[in-house]
């Protein structure tokens, strides 16, 4: 069986939004492809809620166009729009059950009783609510509640689902629940959905592939993996996951770090020698211990935090200003007990190591 490329359904043709002289999205490509789940992330003012609203068609673009499924959507209004956004704030009725809340935009439509009912009755069933279904939304928890907003915007069958922050009101457990609740979901629907988030574990754990933004602009669009192992830059490589940094100067093989150590990895093109740069590598890349490895520094511990599944340890450097994050598993840990105060050499490889324009 030959597999044909993904269809898009989402095209963002170099979307601009301006309001007065200050630049909310400063001009975005991107397509999204059917049935996956993509996360707009970054930080607090990147853009990302503007972009999620223009698509939703309660802003309109500056310049550039939004094609869904192909089609211009400029003259489409919201509720026109083959699209549903779940608000933050869920937005139920209060006086209403959770049956009548997700049934309420089917009466909307003008669906007949009977296929009001099996729909009803299917999500229900996906979104584990039937048993809830006659309660109002003041008698369920914040993560029902969430669910309930949910349902009722999967029981239209949008071809995307917009989600502004959807977990953001949960607390921690709960959240990590909701995670994996909604990506089951997703999967089960087969909706397409774009969610806004400034987390990136959240982003990291929920998306097929993620956009992630900065001062309105896209920075890198890939899958999670890609992300994490080959950021695009500086930026992106300390806002997703952990990322120890080494300034320096690049040097044909690698860096030299400003203590002077040689630090050897991939320079990127684009990257000449002799200019400011920054090698990074990831905490859980890092050894006790420099036997074989291409890099290799000397450090004292200075703090040491058990975690459960691993023992994370501040090492002292004179790579940077900032201790070393190294995380040991808790094998590695039990082989060689550790001591603050002790001196370690890290070690680590060349293969590991990433560089960047400083
Ligand atoms: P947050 O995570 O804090 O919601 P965000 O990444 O979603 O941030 P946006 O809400 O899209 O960011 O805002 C992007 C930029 O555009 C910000 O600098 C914001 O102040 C500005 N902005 C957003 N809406 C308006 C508006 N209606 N009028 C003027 N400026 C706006």
């Amino acid at each position: 069986m030959s597999v044909g490329p993904v269809p898009i359904v989402l095209s963002i043709d170099n979307v601009v939004k301006r309001y007065g002289s200050a630049t909310a999205v400063a001009g975005i490509s991107l397509d999204i492809r059917e049935n996956e789940f993509f996360a707009l992330l970054g930080p607090s003012g990147c853009g990302k809620t503007t972009l999620l609203r223009m698509l939703a068609g309660f802003e309109t673009p500056t310049a550039g166009r939004i094609l869904i499924d192909g089609v211009d959507v400029a003259p489409v209004p919201p509720n026109r729009r083959p699209v549903n956004l779940m608000f933050q704030s869920y937005a139920l009725f209060p006086h209403m059950s959770v049956r009548a809340n997700i049934a309420y935009g089917l009466e909307m439509e003008g669906l007949k009783r009977a296929e009001i009912k099996a729909r009803v009755d299917a999500i229900l069933e996906t979104t584990h609510l039937a048993p809830l279904a006659d309660r109002r939304p003041e008698q369920l928890s914040g993560g029902q509640r969430q669910r309930v907003a949910l349902a009722r915007a999967l029981v239209k069958r949008p071809r995307v689902l917009l989600l502004d922050e959807p977990l953001g009101a949960l607390d921690k457990k709960l959240r990590e629940a909701m995670q994996i609740e909604l990506k089951r979901l997703q999967h089960e629907v087969g909706i397409t959905f774009v969610m806004v988030t400034h987390d990136q574990e959240e982003a990291l754990v929920m998306a097929d592939r993620m956009a992630v933004l900065k001062d309105g602009r896209l920075l890198q669009c890939d899958g999670p993996h890609a992300i994490y192992e080959q950021p695009a830059d500086r930026f992106v490589a300390d806002f997703i996951g952990v990322m120890n940094f080494a300034d320096g100067t690049a040097a044909v093989d690698g860096l030299t770090a400003k203590d002077g150590t040689a630090i050897r990895g991939e320079r990127p093109a684009g990257l000449a020698p002799g200019a400011a740069a920054v090698a990074a590598v990831r905490p859980e890349r890092l050894k006790l211990g420099a036997e074989g490895a291409d890099n290799r520094a000397a450090g004292r511990i200075e703090a040491v935090a058990y975690h459960g599944l691993d023992l994370q340890l501040h090492v002292r450097t004179a790579l940077s200003p900032k201790p070393f994050l190294v995380r040991l598993t808790a094998d590695a840990a039990d082989r060689r007990p550790v001591a603050i105060g002790e001196d370690v050499v890290l070690g680590w490889s060349a293969a590991d190591t990433r560089l960047f324009p400083a």
